[in-house]
C-alpha cells in the first residue's frame, strides 16, 4: 500500500502487505462492504431462509429459565441459548454488561472519497489493484 502527500502526490510511505499470510495466516484482502454483506446474507439465508429478523432493535436482555431472553423495541422477545452483542460502537448489549459504554473522541478524523483510477495523475496510480492513501497533517 502506498501513502502519498495529498498536495504533491509524492510517495511518503510504502506498507508491505505481502507478509500478511505469514503473520496472520491469511493474505491481505480488500473487499467492498456491499459484497461482504451480500455474501454473509446469501450464506446465512441458505442455512435458514428465516434467519434474519429486521426492525428488531434490542433494548435489554435478562436471564430466563432456559437461557437468555432478549427484549426488542417492537415489544417482542426472543428466547435463546446464546446472545452475541454485535451491535456496534453504541452497543446496548455491552452497555447492560459493562455499564460504562461511553465513547471517547480521539481528536482524529478521516475523510474518504472514491476516485476512478483514470482520474488519478499517472505518476500517482497504484501499480497493483490496491487501495492507497493521500494524507496531509494540518
Ligand atoms: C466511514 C467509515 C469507514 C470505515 N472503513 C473501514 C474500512 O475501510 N475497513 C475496515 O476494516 N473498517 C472500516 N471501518 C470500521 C468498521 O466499519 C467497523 O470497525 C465495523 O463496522 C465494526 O463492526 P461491528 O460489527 O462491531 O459494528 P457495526 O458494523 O456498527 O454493526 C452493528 C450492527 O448492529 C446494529 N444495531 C445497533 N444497535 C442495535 C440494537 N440495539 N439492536 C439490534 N441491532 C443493533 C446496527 O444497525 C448494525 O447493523 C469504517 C468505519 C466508518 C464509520
Amino acid at each position: 500500500m502506498v501513502v502519498r502527500d495529498a498536495i504533491t502526490g509524492d510517495e511518503r510511505k510504502r506498507i508491505q502487505l505481502s507478509n500478511h499470510e505469514d503473520l496472520y495466516g491469511a493474505p491481505y484482502r480488500l473487499v467492498h462492504r456491499a459484497d461482504l454483506h451480500r455474501t454473509l446474507f446469501e450464506h446465512a439465508t441458505e442455512c435458514d431462509p428465516d434467519i434474519l429478523h429486521l426492525k428488531h432493535e434490542v433494548v435489554s436482555f435478562e436471564e430466563g429459565p432456559h437461557g437468555i431472553i432478549v427484549n426488542f423495541c417492537n415489544g417482542t422477545q426472543a428466547d435463546c441459548d446464546l446472545l452475541i452483542g454485535a451491535d456496534g460502537i453504541k452497543s446496548k448489549v455491552r452497555q447492560q454488561i459493562a455499564k460504562d459504554n461511553s465513547v471517547q473522541y480521539t481528536g482524529d478524523a478521516a475523510w474518504r472519497i472514491l476516485v476512478p483510477t483514470s482520474n488519478v495523475p499517472e505518476n500517482c496510480r497504484p501499480e497493483q489493484a490496491m487501495g492507497f492513501l493521500f494524507f496531509e497533517c494540518v
